[in-house]
Formats: structure tokens, C-alpha cells, sequence
């Protein structure tokens, strides 16, 4: 059994304080865990508030290509905290020459869950650069995408609360397919163009491409993982390890389900209803 003694370090206001050391054990996603859990009682859901004077801590989970990325990004801007995507640490780690590198390449180009021990590692040093910073709050971008990494997650610090976005089956492998990113800003785009009609009295859906500016049109590149068979892979992964986590936050009262009603002008607004929040500045374009 695989034992790490990290101590994490979160800041609160006004002080740091250490979280408990977590232990790997090898029972995961046990469906006792999940039946266990389903008997406490919800809690009514802490929305935005500040908890204990301390900014957000809020979990966006969701399947691959449903948009976690462009929302949680987007509302990280307006309430001011840090957008952890724990794939963002693994395409980080893959393209630097740290000591995971090569054995994350393998895993993440299959579709694969990368270890319990390798997320948990660069998370920690991610939360740690936060801290240093003096950055308070955090919205997390899939991570936990495993019971175990819930549980862990529980024991070093308070979620507020767990965003479950959804999106129509049929349009989560377009947009994966229609993600590119400029390899000199960074900027996120699609050109998948979604189109659904109507049919057995199933609403149409349509989510318009966004589009890169010109000057970043000739310099797209597309996500190694971002092919038709690895998606189809990891949308099984996400089925059978990360499905269970939504049952995990659920039991305990923080889920928010939320249906994305077609792109982000129908989606952005509905969005931060039911989140009660405003965004007064509302100046964001197509682009992400
Ligand atoms: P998506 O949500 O589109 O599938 P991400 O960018 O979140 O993609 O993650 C890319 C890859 O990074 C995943 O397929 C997986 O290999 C790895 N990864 C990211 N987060 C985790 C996690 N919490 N646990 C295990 N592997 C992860």
C-alpha cells in the first residue's frame, strides 16, 4: 500500500494550516462506500457565501467535452479564485521534463485515469504555489474524478459546493473533437459546430463553434487525447470511476445539477442564476 505523507497546506485568512496527512488504501470506489454515504441527510446548499470569512471552494465535475474548462474558467474571473484543472497539471508535467513525464504520457494518450498518487502529488504542489501567492479559494476542474480522491479531498478541507454540468450524450463527442488550443497564447476554442434536431419529442440543441481570432487561426493544435477512439475511452472511464463521485456529493447535500441548455450565451447566464450570482461586467466574447 502506497503511503504518502504529505502534509497539504491550505490558507485560511490570516493563517496557513496544515491538513492531515492522507494514506492511500487499495479499496476504491467500494459500492458500500457509496451506499454508506447515501443515508446522511442533504444540507441545504452553501452557495457563493463566504465560509468562515474564506473565499470559494467549489468542484466542477462532468463528463469529457462538457465544458468544465470554459465555466469553471469563467467563473473563477468573476469570484476571484484560482482555476485548478488537475488536467491542466498533467499536460503541464507531460511537456516539462518532471518526474512523471513519461509515465503520465502513456496513461493520459490511452484515455486512462492517471494514479491516485501522481494527481495528488502535483495538486498539492499546485495548492502550495496558491498559497504562496496568498491566493485564497479555489475552483477545482476534474479532480475528484475517483471515490478515493473524494475521500481525500474530505479529509484535507471543506467543499462548499460540487457543479455537476450535463450535456446531451450526442454532443460530448463533437465538442471533444472540435477543441483547439493556440499553441502560442493558450487560448481555448472549438469548431465543432452542434447541431441536433428535434426527434421523438427530444428538443433540438444547438451550440454555435467559437471561433479563434485570426491571429490565432493559423497556430491550432488539438489535444493528443482529443482523438475519436481515446475520447470514446475516457467517456467510459468517466462512466464507471467518476460517475460514482456525483452520488459521493450528492449524498452529503453539495451537488448542483446543472443541464447545459445549448452554448455559452444560453448556458453563461442560466448558469450564474442558478448560482444567484451577477456578472456585471459582462463583456466576454465567443472566445473563451
Ligand atoms: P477531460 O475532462 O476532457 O477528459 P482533462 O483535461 O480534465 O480532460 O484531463 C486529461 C487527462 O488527465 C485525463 O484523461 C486523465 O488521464 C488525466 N487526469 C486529469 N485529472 C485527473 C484526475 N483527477 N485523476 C486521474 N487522472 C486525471
Amino acid at each position: 500500500m502506497a503511503v504518502l505523507d504529505r502534509v497539504l497546506k491550505l490558507r485560511r485568512p490570516g493563517s496557513y494550516f496544515s491538513l492531515r496527512s492522507f494514506r492511500f488504501s487499495p479499496f476504491l470506489n467500494s459500492e458500500s462506500d457509496i451506499k454508506a454515504s447515501a443515508s446522511v441527510i442533504p444540507k441545504p446548499l452553501p452557495l457563493h457565501r463566504d465560509v468562515e470569512g474564506r473565499n470559494v471552494q467549489w468542484v466542477f465535475l462532468g463528463c469529457p467535452g462538457v465544458g468544465k474548462g470554459t465555466y469553471a474558467s469563467r467563473l473563477c474571473h468573476l469570484l476571484g479564485v484560482p482555476h485548478i484543472a488537475t488536467g491542466d497539471l498533467v499536460r503541464d508535467e507531460l511537456s516539462s521534463s518532471g518526474p512523471f513525464a513519461l509515465q503520465l504520457a502513456e496513461v493520459v494518450n490511452q484515455g486512462k485515469l492517471v494514479s491516485d498518487e501522481i494527481i495528488i502529488n502535483l495538486l498539492s504542489k499546485r495548492l502550495e504555489a496558491s498559497a504562496a501567492k496568498g491566493e485564497t479559494g479555489f475552483i477545482l476542474d476534474g479532480f475528484p474524478r475517483t471515490i478515493r480522491q473524494a475521500e481525500i479531498l474530505e479529509g484535507v478541507t471543506d467543499i462548499d459546493l460540487v457543479i455537476n454540468l450535463k450535456l446531451r450524450e450526442e454532443a460530448l463527442l463533437a465538442k471533444c473533437l472540435g477543441r483547439r488550443i493556440c499553441s502560442e497564447c493558450g487560448g481555448n476554442y472549438n469548431v465543432a459546430s452542434v447541431d441536433i434536431k428535434a426527434e421523438d419529442g427530444n428538443p433540438g440543441m444547438y451550440m454555435a463553434p467559437l471561433l479563434p481570432p485570426p491571429n490565432c487561426a493559423s497556430k491550432l493544435i488539438t489535444r493528443s487525447d482529443d482523438t475519436e477512439e481515446v475520447v470514446k475511452e475516457r467517456l467510459r472511464i468517466y462512466n464507471d470511476m467518476s460517475q460514482p463521485v456525483e452520488e459521493f456529493y450528492r449524498s452529503r447535500g453539495k451537488l448542483l445539477e446543472f443541464d447545459l441548455p445549448g452554448g455559452i450565451p444560453e448556458s453563461w447566464p442560466k448558469l450564474l442564476q442558478a448560482l444567484k450570482l451577477e456578472d456585471h461586467e459582462d463583456k466576454w466574447s465567443a472566445a473563451v
